[in-house]
């Protein structure tokens, strides 16, 4: 058979590079077939032999101490340009090699078989040498370029798994970042268009599974795959690179055509698929980025820019987009702080509790303050709760960080009540805390260990329609109740869930949230839906704190309707613990 072995210096030794074969450790599959390659060719020695940009590097070596040899010297170096075998019947003979290592060393007669891949690079050899002169046989000779053939194999097969994904049997992300990386190196002038597709939504995912079972998955993989597949064309390459989501990488010559073929794709991808015989309508979305090859410095952030485009996809409802560089700006910021949020927790005094006081309209007097936390990144500077509430809640971290905002809050009321100082420190914690399996329990202990009085806080949460509450979750509510713990609804209006929704909930206090006060003075609507809230609200027995005052028309106006506390700006800013101190001292004078 004749073998086509490609003579490209350059792209033979990238072949061999990405093959990730070169200094790693011995391995019996190796061995046994040089084991083999020696006992069946009565030969001392016996090696893999890779041929490096000036070495020769043993994968596997029987009868040699050597783990490499200068590649000049090597008869390997000659072999790997050959067809079949390479042989050297007297090393001593022969010019070439008379005063080479191996020669020096007492080596006679070297066969070496090329070690080709699939696409015509020889990586080195498979070698036998003997330290006496010899001639080999045709049979011999062709023994030995069928022990090279079985190295091949081996390498290949190594190669493929952990690059091929199990269940689709496409390429998986690894591939994908090594075709990147040498593509970027091959050909740094060009850009490249990739094109992520999430097959379904997560939630239809989980539903489907619920459903339908594990065979919803690999039905809707089988169907989409082929469907992109055949919209792409046989020559370009699928990756599937999440359990639902493919990449395909287009050339430049595609690159306008990138919103054609994305739009085919939706409408394909759309049609009803059936599942044990059930019709099932996907809802895929895409996310499309177009870079330089030479702008390539890390594969997988190519990765995770095509993952952020898809989100903002799915997010928006608008089924593709393209990667947006101040959206990924925010994702990698996101990405930083919640990262960093650990070490914050870690007692780092990058975090603290501002106090902002409440004051009682009937008399004006302070009845209490909400604890609201400030982080000093130490490098970012300033960051608002606003932005890292929202991250830790949706990780894991909102348990560590509602614990240290209940410490922090609960050693300073401890504080305040030894000093004869008694404003009650309202908290604000997530709903997310709530599906937390014994909250209200450790919150107890937590007092306990703080000699603090339950009826010296309230706590506070944001009420959102977007969340259903669970059992677990009212039965937290409740039992912070029955410990005497007064429960507010923060920010109310903004949810959209009305009074009556509400009343499964153990509250007493509402927040009429900040957005409708801050318009009180100018917007009759306004006033109206306020005066209406505090109505119905006293109606039902809760009491009202209004936030987010600004003015004295607000304030005034407020007054007059009934409403029992105040909270704003025109009160006061949030303050550090040193300077409520100061504020509750002026306010007592005055
Ligand atoms: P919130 O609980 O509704 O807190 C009131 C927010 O309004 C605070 O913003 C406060 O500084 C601000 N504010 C108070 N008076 C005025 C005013 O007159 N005008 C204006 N424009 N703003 C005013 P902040 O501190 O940025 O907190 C934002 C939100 O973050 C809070 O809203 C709360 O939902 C959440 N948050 C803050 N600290 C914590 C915490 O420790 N844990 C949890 N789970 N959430 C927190
Ligand atoms: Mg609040
Ligand atoms: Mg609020």
């Amino acid at each position: 058979m004749q073998r086509i072995i490609i003579e490209n210096e350059e792209a033979r030794q990238n072949a061999l590079r990405n093959l990730h074969l070169l200094d790693t450790p011995p391995s019996e599959s190796f061995d046994r077939i040089t084991r083999l390659a020696g006992r069946l060719l009565g030969a001392p020695v016996s090696t893999i032999s890779l041929t490096d940009n000036d070495r020769q590097w043993f994968k596997s070596r029987v009868g040699v101490d050597l783990a490499e040899i200068p590649r000049s010297e090597a008869p390997c170096n000659y072999a790997i340009h050959a067809d079949e075998v390479f042989l050297v019947p007297d090393m001593l003979k022969d010019d070439r090699f008379k005063s080479s290592i191996l020669a020096k060393a007492g080596i006679r007669f070297y066969a070496g078989a090329p070690l080709i891949t699939r696409t015509g690079y020889a990586l080195g050899t498979l070698c036998v040498v003997d330290d006496k002169p010899r001639v080999m046989g045709e049979d011999d000779q062709k023994l030995l370029v069928d022990l090279a053939a079985m190295v091949m194999t081996q390498i290949e097969v190594q190669n493929t798994i952990g690059r091929i994904d199990p269940t689709s049997g496409f390429s998986n992300e690894y591939q994908f970042f090594e075709d990147l990386e040498d593509l970027a190196q091959r050909h740094p002038d060009e850009r490249r268009v990739g094109l992520l597709i999430e097959l379904a939504s997560p939630q239809q995912i989980v539903h489907g599974l619920r459903v339908l079972g594990a065979a919803f998955v690999e039905q809707l993989i089988r169907n989409s795959t082929e469907t992109i597949q055949r919209t792409i064309g046989e020559g370009t390459r699928l990756y599937h690179v999440g359990p639902t989501r493919c990449l395909v990488l287009l050339d430049e010559s595609d690159v306008g055509d990138v919103e054609t073929l994305s739009g085919l794709l939706d409408t394909r991808l759309r049609d009803t698929i059936s599942s044990s015989g059930i019709p099932v309508m996907p809802d895929p979305a895409m996310g499309t980025y177009e870079f330089a090859l030479n702008e390539v410095k890390n594969s997988r952030d190519v990765l995770r820019r095509l993952y952020n485009a898809a989100d903002d996809a799915r997010k928006t409802g608008r089924g593709i987009a393209s990667y947006n560089e101040h959206g990924d700006r925010a994702y990698t910021r996101s990405f930083q702080l919640i990262g960093d949020m650990r070490e914050a927790l870690m007692d780092s005094g990058e975090l603290t509790l501002l106090y902002q006081p409440v004051v009682e309209f009937a008399t004006g007097k302070c009845t209490g303050a909400e604890a609201l936390s400030r982080w000093h990144h130490k490098t970012l500077g300033e960051i608002g709760p606003a932005e890292f509430i929202p991250l830790a809640e949706g990780t894991a971290l909102i348990r560590p960080l509602t614990a240290w905002v209940l410490d922090t809050a609960l050693s300073q009321v401890a504080l305040w009540s030894k000093a004869g100082r008694f404003p009650k420190v309202s908290i604000n914690i997530s709903v997310r805390n709530l599906e937390e399996s014994n909250f209200a329990g450790s919150l107890a202990a937590r007092l306990d260990r703080h000699g603090v009085q339950p009826s010296s806080i309230q706590i506070e949460f944001t009420e959102s329609v977007l969340v259903s509450y669970s059992a677990r979750a009212l039965d937290q509510l409740g039992a912070l109740k029955r410990m005497g713990i007064t429960i507010a609804i923060d920010d109310f209006g903004t949810g959209y869930s009305g009074l009556s929704y509400l009343q499964q909930l153990p509250a007493s206090v509402l927040k009429i949230d900040q957005s409708f006060i801050k318009s009180l003075s100018v917007s009759e609507h306004d006033q109206k839906l306020v005066r209406g809230i505090i109505a119905m609200a006293h109606d039902l027995g809760y009491r009202v704190v209004a936030e987010g005052i600004e003015n004295h028309e607000a304030y005034d106006m407020l007054a007059s309707w009934g409403c029992d506390e105040a909270q704003g700006y025109l009160i006061s800013h949030p303050l550090s613990s040193a300077m409520m101190e100061e504020w509750l001292d002026s306010a007592a004078k005055g």
